[in-house]
């Protein structure tokens, strides 16, 4: 049993498919242990991406990320990293497969709809970062 943090982004929010990116996930398995949505300030955005602080997008990034509310959920299941990152699709949505979230919904490499942890060391800092533990359900 493993968890993920994700987040449905603020294009994804104005785009009306937070229904159906959840839908991906409860379809395919994937429990939530915790959900809300938040409107990030600069600050806040900057900290959860401080691992991009150096590249040339990360201004951009945060600002997009503050430009509307987000949808930020745990995910909990076997192999849920991985699992996550293949219903997400690729960074880029031109080369993102057939089926996924980004293929369908993404409109530029920045604006992709939905955020997922890409590993067990990332997934801890980005669930410690949204969520205490009163927030999240144990099974
Ligand atoms: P992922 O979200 O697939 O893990 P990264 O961690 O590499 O991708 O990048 C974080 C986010 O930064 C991406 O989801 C995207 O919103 C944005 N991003 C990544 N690469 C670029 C780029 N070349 N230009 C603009 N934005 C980018
Ligand atoms: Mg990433």
């Amino acid at each position: 049993m493993e968890r993920t943090l994700s987040i449905i982004k603020p294009d994804g929010v104005a785009k009306n498919v937070i229904g159906d990116v959840i839908k991906r996930f409860e379809t395919n398995g994937i429990k939530i242990a915790a959900i809300k949505m938040i409107h990030l300030t600069k600050t806040q955005a900057q900290g959860f991406y401080a691992v991009h602080k150096d590249r040339p997008f990360f201004d951009s990034l945060t600002d997009f990320m503050t430009s509307g509310p987000i949808v930020v959920m745990i995910l909990e299941g076997d192999d849920v990293i991985a699992k996550n990152r293949e219903l997400m699709g690729a960074t880029n949505f031109k080369e993102a497969a057939e089926g996924t979230i980004r293929k369908a919904y993404a409109t530029d490499i920045e604006k992709n709809v939905v955020h997922g942890s890409d590993a067990p060391e990332t997934a801890a800092f980005e669930i410690g970062y949204f969520f205490n533990d009163l927030e999240i359900q144990k099974r």
